[in-house]
Formats: C-alpha cells, structure tokens, sequence
C-alpha cells in the first residue's frame, strides 16, 4: 500500500469524523524514559508488598467467578468508598466508574450534552474541556484572578454572566495546588441553577484534611464531589475513581453508564486497596513531607511558589520555563510545563527523587541565571 493511498484514506476517515473533533489532538503528557519522572502528579511509591498480597487476595477471589458478569452497580464497593468517606455516607451516596475521568464524563453525559454548557475556570485540570468536547457539552472558560486564585465574587459572577448547566470546581486545584475555601464553592452553589462538581483528585494531601467539600454536600442536591484512587491510594494503574452526591443524582448515571463498566477484577482491586487505607495514608504523609520541602527550599532559593494541599507545587519567578524545563530534563529529571508564562510545575516524589529535583534547580540557577527573574524581581514577586 503506498503512503499515498494511506493518506488519501486518513483523509476520508478525516472528513466522516464528528465535524467538532476535526483537527483536534488528544490528551497527552510526554512521556519520556527518564530516571525521575515528576511530571504526572502520581503517587512516587510503588503498592507496598503487604497492601499487594492484600489486592491479590481479593482478586484471587473473583478470578473463578469470571464466566458471570460483575455486580452491574458495585453495591459492595460503594459501601466501602462510602464508609472510606464517612461524613454520613452510605452506598446510595456513591458512584464508582473506571477513574475520576469517567466520572466526568458520566456526569457530562448525564446533565450535559449539545446544546448545553459547562463552565471551568482555566488554568485546572486540562481533561475537562476534552471531557466535555468529547460529550458535545460546550465548554466555556471563565479564567481566573490575576494570581490565579478564585474568589466568591469572581466566581458568582462567571455563573450568573454564563448561566452554566454544570460547573467544574477543582480542589485543590491541579496545576496550581492550592485547595478552595468553602465559601467559594457555597458561592458557586448558591449562584448556579446547575450541577456543581467540585473535583477533589488530591484531597487527602490537602494540609487541612477537614477542608473537604463533603462537608457542604448536606442539603446542596446538586452538588457533586469525585475522588480518585489514583493519587492517594497509589492506584493510578487500577482505574477507580468515585463521587458522593444526593442519591436522586446518583441514580440518574445509571441511565448512560455502560452495562458492567467496572469489572470484577477492578471492583475486587479497589475494595483491597480500600482495605489497606491505613498503611497507603502513612505514604501519603510522606509525600506531603516532600512537598513541604519543595515549597520551602525553592521559596528559600527566592522563587515564588503557591501553597499547596496536593502532591504537587506550581514554581514561578522563571524567566524562560521551556528552557528552565530543559535544563531540568537534561539532568535526568522530568518536571511538567503546563503552558503558565514563567512556571513549572513539579510533583512530590520520594525522598531522592525530590533531592534530584531540587539539585537540578541549584545548579540551573548557578549555570543558567538567565533563565530565572533577577533577584530583584523575585523579591518583588515574593511581596503579599
Ligand atoms: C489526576 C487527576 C484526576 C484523576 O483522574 P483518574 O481518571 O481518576 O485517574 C482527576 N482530576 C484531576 C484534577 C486530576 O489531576
């Protein structure tokens, strides 16, 4: 076959493709076979072997029963997220699918669609506008506050102006890292006649725990918080993620899910996972610790960094990121450019991995000074 022709037939799949996915890209973080890889927020530690034999345990025992389907609605899982979430809880509450993205994308399917609107606040978590794409829900970007926070005010005021379907909340939010205080999550709430989902991937690194969203979902119907165990429970590999909300909503996703979507090897996995909670928590702690130590040690090296409750910071006071991302890369270590002018962002990872970043960052600056702001700048930028 020759390229012509092959290119000729792209062309024709090209032109039979949805005319709102045409020339676009998906999703894709580079990745590149390096010895630190700190560039996809997950968790550095590899499934301890206890918590390991635990999972095997619980999939050994689903492996005979495999000519049957699996439990179509995962009861027993939901009861152990649920249980995992506490706040009152129960399995009616929760929802389980194949990670936070589907979800999402269940949501979007369920409450969004042509025709209907979903409004983000850019920059944040870079699936959901290919989420909505993906369901013909319109996705509309509100932005952010100069320093890239959300205050009630600004919040309130995107919703009434755009009067959204639904409304993405992400906290802590990827890839700034700093949580949301609940009263812009209540202003959202309160402002919008849609569904509010508050994306929480990385609340159990959040350094106040108690700032969850859970806590506002008492009385508030149309609120939604998803969770991941791809992060905490360093279970990225397993697919699981889940939401709480009002059982009424809960009920609704039944109607686009895919039969059996979450498998009985999947669904078994998790609840082992779920099981270990504990043991997974203690690394938890130990990335937070790492994370603290990144925030201070590059504040001590005079550039800026944002507070951060997840396993990842956002470092600014870079005067060219690309080549900073470079510098860094050359030294065997892969950081993430999410496009900011002037910052990287860098996820936790363990405790050598996080020194190798660190060195990296000294020795681009004693070789590089002119990549990063002056010191002058800097001490400006680090002004309140
Ligand atoms: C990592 C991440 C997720 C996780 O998605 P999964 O499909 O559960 O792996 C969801 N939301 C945000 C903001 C994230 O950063």
């Amino acid at each position: 076959m020759s390229t012509e022709s092959t290119r000729g037939r792209e062309s024709e799949i090209e032109s039979l493709l949805r005319d709102d996915l045409r020339g676009q890209s998906p999703y894709g973080a580079p990745q590149l076979d390096v010895p630190v890889q700190l560039n996809t927020n997950e968790n550095a530690y590899a499934i301890p072997e206890d918590v390991a034999a635990v999972v095997a345990e619980f999939i050994g025992r689903e492996l005979r029963g495999l000519n049957r389907y699996p439990d179509r609605d995962a009861v027993a899982l939901r009861t152990d997220l649920a249980s995992y979430l506490g706040h009152g809880l129960t399995a009616d509450h929760v929802w389980a699918a194949n990670g936070s993205n589907e979800i999402l994308q269940q949501l979007l399917q369920a409450f969004g669609g042509p025709g209907r609107t979903v409004l983000g606040f850019m920059p944040s978590y870079s699936m959901h506008p290919l989420l909505a794409r993906g369901t013909g829900t319109a996705f509309v970007d509100a932005g952010r506050e100069a320093d890239y926070t959300l205050s009630p005010a600004y919040v309130r005021e995107a919703v009434v102006e755009h009067d959204p379907d639904l409304v993405f909340l992400v906290s802590p939010n990827n890839p700034t890292g700093t949580a949301l205080d609940a009263d812009v999550i209540d202003a959202a709430y309160e402002a919008a006649r849609g569904i509010v989902i508050v994306d929480e991937a990385y609340a159990e690194f959040a350094r106040d725990p108690r700032s969850t969203a859970l806590n506002r979902l008492e009385g508030r119907r149309r609120l939604v918080v998803t969770r991941t165990m791809s992060k905490a429970f360093a279970f990225a590999g397993a697919r699981v993620g889940y939401l709480a909300a009002d059982p009424e909503l809960v009920e609704k996703l039944l109607l686009v899910r895919l039969p059996y979507h979450l498998s009985s090897i999947t669904q078994a996995a998790a609840r082992g996972a779920l099981a270990c909670a504990p043991q997974l928590q203690a690394e938890v702690d130990e990335l937070k610790h790492q994370r603290d130590r990144i925030v201070k040690n590059l504040r001590a090296k005079g550039l800026p960094v944002a507070d951060s409750d997840a396993n990842f910071v956002l470092v600014g006071g870079l005067r060219d990121a690309a080549a900073v991302w470079r510098a860094i890369l050359d030294q065997g270590v892969l950081i993430r450019d999410v496009g900011l002018p002037g910052r990287l962002r860098i996820t936790a990872g363990t405790e050598e991995e996080t020194t190798a970043v660190l060195d990296a960052f000294d020795t681009a600056m004693e070789q590089r000074p002119e990549l990063f702001d002056s010191a002058t700048e800097l001490q400006q930028e680090q002004q309140p």
